[in-house]
């Protein structure tokens, strides 16, 4: 088994319901290793390249929407890097099937998810697929700073007149 590691969302509906404690518990279970945690503002740009294969689906700008946090009073979700042995598969088997209501109700999805009456799925959860997603995720919304272990490579770049928001 290889060391892998995975992109999980805490989507806006896990935020607004309180569900972030619950959901980092369930995921515990897998026994992984948390490798990188950030709290993110979804920009437009950034959900649909998050999202970019889906982008013929009829669902795809409801799907915007959601990730963004425009159908949720927390317009933000929780991104974390997952580690260890086998990762991908173990936590989509701990999230349960995309719609959750053919979910294992004892998955994360099968508990807390939704379909709401536009038909969107409310699933409370991302985990990547696989693991070109995996890494195409990871690179997308992580540094390679922000991430502890790295099993991808890294360069060093050098930038010109760089402008920063600091403390001020
Ligand atoms: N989705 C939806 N309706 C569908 C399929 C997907 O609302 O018929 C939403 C759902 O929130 C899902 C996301 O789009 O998690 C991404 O879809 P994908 O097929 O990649 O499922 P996932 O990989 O999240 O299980
Ligand atoms: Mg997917």
């Amino acid at each position: 088994m290889a060391i892998e590691q995975t992109l999980v969302l805490i989507k806006p509906d896990g935020l607004t319901k309180s569900l972030t404690g619950n959901i980092l518990s369930r995921l515990s279970e897998t026994r992984l290793e948390i490798a990188a945690a950030r709290i993110v503002a979804v920009t437009r740009e950034l959900a649909e390249e998050h999202y970019a294969q889906l982008k013929d689906e009829p669902f795809f700008d409801e799907l915007i929407n959601y990730i963004m946090g425009e159908l949720h009073e927390r317009r933000r979700v929780m991104a974390l890097v997952y580690h260890g042995e086998d990762a991908i598969k173990k936590v989509r088997e701990i999230c349960g099937d995309t719609n959750p209501e053919e979910a294992d109700p004892r998955s994360i999805r099968g508990a807390y998810g939704r379909i709401t009456t536009s038909g969107i799925y409310e699933n409370a959860i991302h985990a990547s697929a696989n693991p070109e997603d995996a890494e195409r995720e990871i690179k997308l919304w992580f540094r390679p700073k922000e991430v502890v272990y790295r099993i991808y490579p890294v360069q060093e770049i050098e930038l010109e007149e760089v402008k920063r928001l600091d403390w001020a």
